[in-house]
């Protein structure tokens, strides 16, 4: 029997659903284990680890669909895309200025064919960032001679730049309002989407909410660590003391006292990896199902095209800040 989860819910609620109640996973899980087997869950859990974030379009089996499981599998691709997973999706910056990306419209194919796998409901699509640096400093310690023979040594740290943060690049996309076909046929049919502009404007606001919470996941990583560095350490000339470490632990402790988010740490070899960790959390958002749409009902299907028709279905778009979400 073909069912429709998200039309249903999306009956069920408000129908402005402007304030739709966050839902867990299980719902998903429900739909992807009653239609498509446990396959397909299994690949739900393991997608949700996958480096992209996206909207996606949960439908229910389709009428022709002799292989439902493979599309299931793919409409439930959630988290961060690696980037190496993206770097052919079309994406290329028109002056070579590296920056975090916006969202932008962009057709189908390239939304669906991107991420971690392709993926024919993708309604829009946010890749983690790559090439991403943290700042990196010389502690530029110097020894010093005594004032005779017999005095030791003191040490004395004067940081120097050694490389200045670089947010990355990603992509962020959405489907405009209007017919989209999907890289997916089923059946020998063409298989389309449908969206209106109210759907197209939610996509949008989807994709907008993952580009803030990379941004978000930046300030507290990178852009604070080479703010303490700029303001506080580089170019400064620290007490001396009498080893090379303890003259380290001046610019070390310098830091530590200056960050505003003390999850951050002094240790610059792991600010990377911090700000990797925090705009993975954007990724929570698909997993709860606040940027999974649905359909209006059962597709129009005629001899040679099936048509899905987007509604907001378990999507929840603006409940939670990037500053809420995006935390030590
Ligand atoms: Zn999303």
């Amino acid at each position: 029997m073909r069912t429709y989860e998200q039309a249903r819910t999306s009956v069920a609620a408000a129908p402005g659903r402007a304030n739709h109640s966050r839902r867990t996973p299980e719902p998903v899980l429900h739909v992807l284990q009653r239609t498509a087997g446990n396959r397909a869950v299994g690949g739900y859990l393991q997608h949700s680890t996958k480096r992209a974030a996206d909207s996606v379009l949960q439908v229910d089996e389709e009428p022709e669909s002799g292989g439902a499981d493979g599309d299931f599998e793919s409409t439930a691709g959630h988290g961060l895309a690696s980037p190496t997973s993206v770097s052919g999706g079309g994406f290329g910056g028109l002056d070579g200025f590296a920056a975090l990306a916006r969202p932008a419209v962009s057709a189908a194919a390239a939304i669906q064919s991107g991420g971690s796998a392709p993926n024919g409901m993708r309604l829009g699509l946010t890749t983690a960032p790559s090439g991403y640096k943290a700042p990196q400093f010389e502690f530029g310690t110097v020894a010093a001679m005594g004032a005779t023979a017999a005095d030791p040594p003191t040490f004395t740290c004067t940081p120097t730049w050694k490389e200045h943060m670089d947010e990355g690049t990603n992509v962020c996309w959405y489907l405009a309002a209007g017919k989209h076909k999907s890289i997916t046929p089923s059946g020998g049919k063409d298989v389309f989407i449908k969206l209106s502009a109210a759907m197209s404007s939610l996509d949008e606001q989807a994709e907008r909410e993952h580009a803030d919470d990379i941004r978000q996941a930046c300030a507290i990583s990178l852009k604070e660590a080479e703010t303490v560095l700029k303001d506080h350490v580089v170019g400064k000339t620290f007490p001396s003391a009498a080893t090379a470490t303890d003259a380290q632990k001046h610019v070390l402790d310098a830091i530590t006292a200056n960050l505003v988010h003390a999850g951050l740490g002094n240790d610059q070899t792991t600010w990377a990896a911090t700000y990797d960790r925090l705009f993975m959390k954007t990724g929570l958002r698909d997993a709860r199902g606040w940027h999974t749409f649905g359909v209006t009902g059962p597709p129009a299907v005629t001899a040679t095209e099936i048509v899905h028709t987007v509604a907001a279905g378990s999507t929840s778009l603006g409940a939670t800040s990037s500053a809420d979400l995006i935390v030590y």
